[in-house]
């Protein structure tokens, strides 16, 4: 069976984590975390990193550090994780949904100002399997509307946008570490900032809202979001070999490309002009003419020894959602073909070309035959 990620582990991680259990720093001090966030920062072209428990506690920071007023808005895309929501519905805010881009995926950028009110306060997007959103309309949009961006950047390690790099882009950036981004430290995740206060703010929110003037005085309500030295250390070893890491997620994008190229029935994910698209998982979309969905195809190449991953169903189509009276009647027919179409096939940074070879024969006779 062919999975669809399997995390690439070498002897550094061993080595520097070998170093935490030897020398006792285990817990969420030690040197690692701080090497990891100034490093992590200057990789994308921010100025403070917040090491963090996970990409999910990364977007609830980051959400946190707006102090939004009940009923305050946040854009973001329908096409995304729950956590982006979460983060919002937590601190008591309201996410506003827009479609994708049947392009890229990401936001549809020129549907982004319909949805902005008096309420809104920031825009968040999500680069999407690697890819990039259109940054500049965002940019103006905020500028423009005197709102802050967030973005989501779990997907998009190393990804650029007209030569800079993803999560260098927006005010906020939120980066995930879990075992199946493009670099892992197991569970964990960041927050990239310029602003010296959303830094402190992310700090402190990060770590129970403790006060530096009075230990065990609080003013606010915070939680335990701190990453491990292990963790971090982890993170290190990764980044240390973040450019060989990019480049085979480019070379396996660009490996399906040719071989699936000629196979009706198929979209692929595309590398717009302006973008470096680093394939963090290569989706693909089956054509509705063909009359087969995702779930359909998924479950023939489980049988040919091919694991895949459904798209992501959009936010709007969520039942707990619905319950507690969101986005009921919307639409977003983008987002609802997508979720209904695509799919993404194995990914992970041990791929071989035969494995890719095989992967497009098989798909090649259930769409052919
Ligand atoms: C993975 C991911 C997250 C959540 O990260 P976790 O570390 O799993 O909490 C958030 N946003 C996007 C776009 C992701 O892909």
């Amino acid at each position: 069976m062919i999975q669809v990620n399997e995390p690439l582990i070498g002897e550094k991680e061993l080595q520097y984590v070998t170093e935490c259990l030897k020398t006792g720093w285990i817990s969420s001090a030690g040197k690692f975390i701080k090497e990891f966030e100034e490093k992590w920062a200057a990789y994308c072209g921010m100025k403070y990193g917040v090491a963090v428990s996970n990409g999910t506690t990364a977007l609830q920071i980051a959400i946190g550090c707006l102090d939004l007023e009940p009923g305050d808005e946040v854009i973001m895309p329908t096409f995304t994780i729950i956590s982006c929501a979460l983060a919002v519905i937590y601190s008591g805010g309201k996410p506003v949904l827009v479609d994708s881009d049947p392009r890229t995926w990401t936001i549809d950028v020129s549907r982004v100002e319909d949805k902005v009110t008096s309420r809104t306060r920031a825009i968040m997007p999500v680069h999407i399997y690697g890819h990039p959103c259109d940054m500049k309309p965002i940019q103006e949009l905020a500028g423009k509307y005197k709102l802050v961006i967030i973005e989501d950047a779990a997907e998009a390690h190393g990804a650029e946008y007209k030569g800079r790099k993803c999560g260098g882009l927006g005010d906020i950036s939120c980066f995930s570490f879990y075992a199946n981004k493009i670099i892992t430290t197991g569970e964990g995740g960041m927050v990239l900032t310029n602003n010296e206060e959303y830094d402190e703010r992310a700090k402190s929110l990060r770590n129970l809202c403790f006060r530096n003037d009075r230990r065990f005085y609080h003013t606010e309500l915070g939680s335990n979001f701190r990453l491990t030295n292990l963790q971090a250390a982890i993170g290190i070893a990764q980044l240390e070999r973040i450019d060989e890491l990019v480049e085979k997620k480019r070379w396996i994008g660009h490996s399906y490309n040719e071989k699936l190229k000629d196979i009706p029935w198929l979209i692929l994910p595309i590398e717009e002009s302006w973008a470096k698209n680093v394939y963090w998982m290569y989706g693909i979309v089956l054509d509705e003419n063909m009359g087969m969905d995702a779930k359909g195809f998924a479950r023939r190449l489980l049988e040919h020894g091919v694991d895949t991953r459904p798209f992501f169903l959009g936010m709007h189509e969520q039942p707990v959602f619905h319950e507690m009276g969101l986005f009921r009647d919307e639409h977003y027919p983008v987002t609802e073909q997508i979720a209904r179409q695509g799919l993404y096939l194995p990914s992970g940074l041990t791929l071989t070309e035969d494995q890719i070879d095989e992967i497009a024969k098989r798909i090649k006779e259930i769409l052919t035959k």
